[in-house]
């Protein structure tokens, strides 16, 4: 069986082909620029050279449809036709308190999806086109969805509410939904592989530290609290996100430099994070170049990042009266040891104790702790297109 993983943002879309018999990837790529001039697909399928096409893609479905000529191209091709391809998943990234788990797509899934649009107005919109132009395009191929919400709706009330008007919560839905669920929950999952410990009866810390970044508190098996919030803007710094400040900055800045919502949110998403600190960069490549040749503002965002992601570990080890795993994933917690030493030091009285032979390491599975830590300590890369293949053969099976 083979699953078309799709990810579409607002002007790209990533995918995968996966062959779910042996779970190796058939082909992958990119496209960008997606209604915009310089609109390029970049495809590889594995064991060749990555294939750049540049033609003009003026929506998500003529992006999709170049996607799945370049899938069935005599030279470049994964497979044969289109009838190889026996089910699509498609990532969401809000599925509010409607989805608890992954679905097959129908149109009252459709509707409901359409009606977290107002949580996630810059991502769920592109997430729906890119799903409904699959079904033009693959009329008779069962699709899923596979919400980055979904994993956290196991919190319990405490974690998930914010101290406003309980009213806002009833009305709105302004509540703590949490996101990068996927990748929390593939990684929690690889522990109980590597551990050979059951989830039941762990206490994990998953540290997802990317351009986005949350952590997430997992008590058997289940999320029991995130740090990203009503939107991926909350919790620890970020590539050009704020995560958490005084909410009073919003309005102190709209009254003092004449701003409008729409700016400070442009300004808290876009400009903020380690950049905003550092003047530098998102990149936290580039930052970490930049503080080893002296600069102190980029040490500065470093140390801010460092220290926030310690700070939440700390609590989360209160909030579950303990912990017994701490996991680093995505790009920089799989390939930056000197920032997973940085949060780690300091946190030897929780029982965390790295070994800095075993830590330098990089993408790849592997445990950095010394052999009496009390706690372990995993580097596992994240796969998020994986375990939406993984749910989308599991539920177009039925
Ligand atoms: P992601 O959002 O998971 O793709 O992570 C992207 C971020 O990971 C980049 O912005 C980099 O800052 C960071 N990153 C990737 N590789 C490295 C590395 N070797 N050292 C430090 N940071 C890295």
């Amino acid at each position: 069986m083979n699953v078309l993983v799709i990810n579409c943002g607002s002007s790209s879309l990533k995918y995968q082909l996966i062959n779910m018999n042996d779970e190796s990837v058939l082909a992958k790529g990119l496209v960008e620029r997606i209604g915009i001039e310089g609109s390029v697909l970049k495809h590889e399928k594995t064991g060749m050279d990555k294939v750049v096409i540049q033609e003009p893609m003026k929506d998500h479905k003529d992006a999709i449809n170049h996607v799945l000529t370049a899938l069935v191209d005599a030279n470049y091709g994964a497979v044969k036709s289109l009838n190889e391809v026996d089910a699509v998943g498609h990532r969401v990234v809000h599925g509010g308190e409607k989805f608890a788990d992954s679905v097959l797509i129908t149109d009252e899934v459709i509707k409901a999806m359409k009606e977290c649009i107002e949580l996630a107005p810059l991502h769920n919109p592109p997430n729906i086109i890119g799903i409904e132009a699959c079904q033009e395009l693959l009329p008779s191929v069962p699709m899923v969805g596979v919400f980055d919400t979904a994993f956290h709706q196991t919190m319990p009330p405490v974690s998930y509410i914010y101290p406003l008007p309980y009213e806002l919560y009833e009305e709105l839905g302004i509540r703590r939904y949490g996101f990068h669920g996927t990748s929390h929950k593939y990684v929690s999952e690889r522990v109980e592989a590597l551990t050979g410990k059951e989830l039941e009866g762990m206490k994990i810390i998953t540290c997802h530290l990317g351009n986005g970044a949350s952590l997430t508190a997992i008590k058997d098996g289940k999320s029991f609290d995130t740090s990203m919030g009503m939107t991926p803007l909350e919790g620890l710094v970020m590539g050009t996100r704020c995560g958490d400040i005084d909410p009073a900055i919003v309005t102190f800045l709209m009254n003092k430099k004449n701003m409008t919502a729409e700016q400070v949110d442009n300004l808290m998403n876009k400009k903020s994070g380690v950049l905003g600190i550092s003047g530098v960069s998102s990149d936290f490549r580039d930052i970490e170049g930049a503080a080893d040749e002296g600069n102190t503002r980029a040490q500065l965002a470093l140390d801010k990042f460092a220290y926030t992601v310690k700070k939440y570990i700390g609590s989360y080890a209160a909030a579950m009266g303990g912990v017994d795993v701490l996991v680093f994933t995505a790009g920089l917690g799989e390939n930056s040891a000197p920032a997973r030493k940085e949060v780690c030091s300091g946190l030897e009285f929780l029982g965390v104790e790295i070994d800095d032979a075993k830590n330098n390491t990089r993408g790849k599975e592997a445990e950095i702790s010394k052999d009496n830590s009390k706690v372990k300590v995993f580097v596992i890369p994240t796969n998020e297109e994986l375990m939406i293949a993984r749910d989308t053969k599991a539920l177009a099976h039925k």
